[in-house]
């Protein structure tokens, strides 16, 4: 039997990450006695991390297509009702420098401290308690939720699961939140890592892998999802901006195409010079990085002035050039994916609080639900609108 008289809280978050404290200052704002079970020593671990140590907070282009989601609808009313714009309003109380780095996405000029501190300070203001090093190992409910946790029990009225992803396990990840859901019968679509960096078959390692550190302007595709940005060949395969966009989508073993020149149709620009006596290697070498025209013209086009090509040739070299095919191996795994794909299914929670439809007071918030930003700023954005929108009810 659980003692009934462990102190009760009317919520009880359990995740001092981004949503998390989110979610603690909205319902602290209310009036609401809250408290928030960390496990770690410190809150914010991903935040401090993120962006390279900047935090890209938000993105002001923030829609719901940036977002990856069994029910694409799902996220439209929590982005609706905490915008970017409500973000940076926080960020100018607390007079955090930041800027704009490129395609609307916002970093602080200084550290993503400034961001941890800012949520610890509001948590602060509205009464909102943290406790740190505090592990949850059971959770009942009758009633109220009661909590068994390494610092004693505890019980609530409300009960919030913001644990986050599985990305980045050395961080002090757990499966408590999925486990959670289990447990009460709530359904979690498969998990994925995403926003990773691709490898490639052990015959592209052999032939790429000396281009390790070469980046270049590309579209990257799969299937009729696309991006443009960097792609960055690394020892293992393919990262950067692009390839770490299209990870989220790509499916094992169907083929991703890189358009190595997005600003021309190379077929044309290759036939169009067909009567010319310029080798191939030095021709490309005005449209590609010359490491990689080398290994190109080296495995697979021959270096021959471009007169002794055909013009059908001249046509499949092109096109290959604005459409290489590759079929990744896999993915560098939640060792170093920034998010993760999948988790608790949208259909389980309602859009407008983020409470369970099967278990009134439990509540989903952040990265664990089945909502994957793309890069650039959207997966906070969805922490602090989903933290927020929980916020209001819990
Ligand atoms: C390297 C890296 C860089 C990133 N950069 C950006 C960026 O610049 N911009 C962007 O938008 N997104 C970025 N992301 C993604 C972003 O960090 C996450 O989407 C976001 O942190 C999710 O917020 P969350 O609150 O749902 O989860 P988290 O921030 O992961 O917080 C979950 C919290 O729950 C705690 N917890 C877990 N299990 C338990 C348990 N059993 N008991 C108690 N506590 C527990 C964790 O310790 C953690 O504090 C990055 C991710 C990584 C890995």
């Amino acid at each position: 039997m659980k003692s009934n008289n462990s102190p009760i809280k009317e919520v009880i978050i359990i995740g001092a990450g981004a949503a998390g404290l989110m979610c603690a200052i909205e319902a602290a704002k209310r009036g609401r006695s809250v408290l928030v079970l960390e496990h770690n020593s410190a809150v914010g671990k991903k935040i401090r991390i993120s962006g390279g140590g900047r935090c890209n907070f938000t993105n002001i282009h923030t829609k719901p297509d940036n977002y990856l989601s069994l029910n694409e609808h799902f996220a439209k009313s929590a982005l609706a009702r905490f915008t970017p714009e409500d973000f940076v309003a926080i960020i100018n109380k607390y007079k955090i420098p930041y800027h704009e780095k490129k395609l609307g996405q916002l970093f602080c000029d200084e550290s993503s401290q400034n961001i941890i501190d800012l949520l610890k300070k509001e948590c602060g203001l509205y009464k909102a308690q943290i406790l740190l090093e505090c592990r949850v190992t059971e959770i009942t409910k009758n009633k109220f939720f009661h909590l068994t946790t390494t610092q004693g029990e505890f019980q609530c009225e409300s009960l919030v699961i913001a644990t986050g992803g599985l990305s980045i396990p050395t961080l002090g990840v757990t499966d408590l939140g999925y486990k959670v859901a289990e447990q009460f019968d709530i359904k979690i679509n498969p998990c994925r890592p995403g926003l990773v960096p691709l490898t490639f078959k052990e015959k592209d390692v052999q032939i790429f892998k000396e281009l390790s550190g070469v980046a270049l302007d590309t579209i990257v595709s799969f299937g009729k999802i696309s991006f443009r940005e960097n792609t960055l060949f690394t020892h293992k395969g393919l990262s950067g901006p692009a390839v770490l966009q299209i990870s989220s989508y790509w499916e094992p073993r169907k083929p991703i195409h890189i358009n190595f020149v997005p600003e021309k149709d190379m077929a044309s620009v290759l036939k169009s010079h067909q009567a010319e006596k310029i080798t191939l290697r030095n021709f490309l070498k005005d449209y590609l990085p010359s490491r990689l025209t080398e290994i190109l013209c080296l495995r697979f086009f021959e270096n021959k002035p471009l007169h002794d090509y055909s013009l059908e040739r001249l046509e499949k070299i092109g096109k290959e050039l604005n459409g290489w095919e590759f079929i990744p191996q896999g993915t560098e795994g939640y060792a170093k994916a920034e998010v993760t794909v999948g988790g608790i299914d949208t259909n389980e929670l309602s859009s407008k609080t983020m409470e369970s439809k099967r278990v009134p007071g439990l509540y989903f918030i952040g990265e664990i639900v089945d909502v994957t930003g793309h890069l650039g700023g959207f997966n906070f954005q969805w922490a602090w609108g989903s933290g927020f929108a929980a916020g209001q009810y819990a």
